[in-house]
């Protein structure tokens, strides 16, 4: 027998890492050396968006139904590779397979790219009677900047290219440095449904998604990310007069009304905080409880947290994992020793790993509560964007709604309580872009999803998400 005609299967990793060189990306867990991702050039760049611009008018030129059924084998693409992408994506941002982590996401991604295949589109008919008719059609903008971040770094691209390209778009994605190589994987998988040059991607640092955002052949940049890099792609993209989705930090607020039960809500209320070990822009990151029930809700949500196991990835026992990448790391340790200086209680967690702290090892920090916070510390006022969450005690509800609107950003919010009247005139005054009852940061592709305030502008999913990447075009006679 001979296996000379027998094709070796490539994997992944090696099929999007260049021949030489390229930078090493290391597991956020075990500091080993998962692969290594290419760097684009500004000429890379320049050539990339020339490519998807020459490629775009056949796109466009493509009936709607049959930009559809390519999303849907996209997402038959993703189902044929999951494991091999979910491994990946564990071992490069550190998030366990497990719980609602890299197989979650990977399954997300499957599920966004059906529902985007499946939202009605066509033209609406705003005026139609004696004075004339008027049609509002939703034409493609052309190229797609899209520029991510590296907490959930595919279901984040899915969510900017899907409904881009759907809308006849073609798209230049730029991952983030910490998390190149999933996105690239994500792409690699992509492209074997998709015609040339639909989607290209273009690993590099915040110099190339500066250069994406000026670029004169880019109509639109959607960006997820921090806040202050939202705030410099505001100001590059006016020279362009570029259109722009911005979905940007939050510090979601949650309030427990008095009325609630503790012990049901809690395993809500640690995975509203926790999902993707508190990585996650629409995470609940300060509590709200009253008086009445603090020490209830405080040790409900210590058991839940003493039982969820924590640490690498790739074993199937765990639900939570490191913080990606050692600057989050600090920012992580730097509130909480914050906290912790200013008289605050930490209920479990705090404390890392001595070698954790001297640059060793896997940039774990434990699963921390902290209660008799004030309300103006630096771990309630700033976004941690880690496994921490403060709980803040209130004896006026009136307090605990102010307090809960007094920060500049608005992404989510939630009100958990058992009676729905009262809960939902509690949300009617929350300043955010959806405020959930009973849960937190459940996001639905069918569902509209945007920022109040700083936390951005523009709205993804269904069918307003595709408007969102389509230019409007008024036929009125
Ligand atoms: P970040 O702003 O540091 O980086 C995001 C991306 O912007 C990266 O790809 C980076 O290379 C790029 N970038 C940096 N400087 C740039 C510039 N001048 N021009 C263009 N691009 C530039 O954010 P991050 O740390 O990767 O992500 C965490 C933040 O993202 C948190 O604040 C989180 O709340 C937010 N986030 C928001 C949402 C949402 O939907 N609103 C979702 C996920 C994350």
């Amino acid at each position: 027998m001979t296996t000379q005609n027998v094709p070796q299967k490539v994997s992944l990793l090696e099929r999007i890492q260049p021949a030489v060189g390229g930078r090493e990306i290391l597991d956020p867990a075990t500091v080993e050396v998962v692969g290594r991702a290419p760097e684009a050039t500004m000429e890379d760049l320049d050539a990339a968006v020339a490519r998807a611009r020459a490629a775009q008018p056949g796109w466009a030129a493509r009936s709607d139904a049959d930009r559809a059924e390519r999303l849907n084998a996209a997402a038959e693409a993703i189902e044929a590779h999951a494991e091999e992408l979910a491994v990946l994506l564990s071992r490069e941002q550190g998030k366990p397979l497990n719980g609602p982590n890299a197989r979650f996401e990977v399954g997300a991604c499957v599920a966004w790219l059906r529902a985007t295949a499946s939202f009605p589109v066509g033209p609406e008919v705003i005026v139609d009677d004696e004075s004339g008719r008027a049609e509002l059609h939703h034409r493609p903008l052309g190229v797609v900047g899209a520029i991510g971040p590296w907490n959930w770094p595919m279901m984040i691209s899915i969510w900017q290219i899907a409904p881009s390209l759907r809308m006849g778009n073609t798209v230049v994605i730029k991952p983030s440095e910490y998390t190149p190589l999933s996105v690239l994987g994500l792409v690699e998988v992509l492209n074997t449904v998709l015609d040339p040059d639909v989607l290209i991607a273009v690993p590099g640092r915040g110099d190339t998604g500066d250069r994406l955002t000026r670029h004169p052949d880019i109509a639109k940049i959607m960006f997820t990310g921090s806040t202050p890099t939202g705030k410099k792609i505001i100001a590059a993209a006016s020279e362009t007069v570029k259109r722009l989705t911005m979905e940007l930090g939050g510090n979601d607020a949650g309030i427990v009304l008095d009325d609630a039960d503790p012990t049901a809500i809690a395993e809500d209320l640690f995975w509203g905080a926790f999902i993707n070990t508190g990585q996650t822009c629409a995470a609940m990151k300060r509590l709200y409880v009253p008086d009445a029930l603090y020490d209830q809700v405080c040790d409900a949500l210590v058991a839940i947290a003493g039982q969820m196991p924590m640490g690498v990835g790739l074993d199937e026992a765990n639900v939570l994992g490191p913080v990606q990448n050692r600057a989050q790391w600090e920012i992580v340790d730097r509130l909480v020793t914050a906290a912790q200086d200013s008289g605050a209680r930490i209920l479990i967690g705090g404390d890392p790993d001595p070698e954790v702290i001297a640059g060793r090892g896997g940039h774990f920090y434990p699963t921390t509560l902290v209660a008799d916070i004030e309300e103006d510390n630096p771990l309630v006022v700033e976004e941690q964007f880690g496994p921490v969450l403060p709980i803040i005690r209130y004896t006026d509800l009136e307090q605990a709604i102010t307090a809960a609107n007094a920060l500049e950003v608005g992404l989510g919010s939630s009100v958990w309580s058992s009676d729905l009247d009262r809960a939902r005139a509690v949300a009617a005054r929350l300043e955010a872009g959806t405020t959930w009852i009973n849960k937190h940061g459940a996001v639905d592709p069918r569902i509209p999803f945007g920022g109040a305030k700083e936390s951005g502008f523009g709205l993804e999913f269904g069918t307003h998400g595709l408007r969102e990447v389509s230019q409007s075009h008024v036929i009125a006679w």
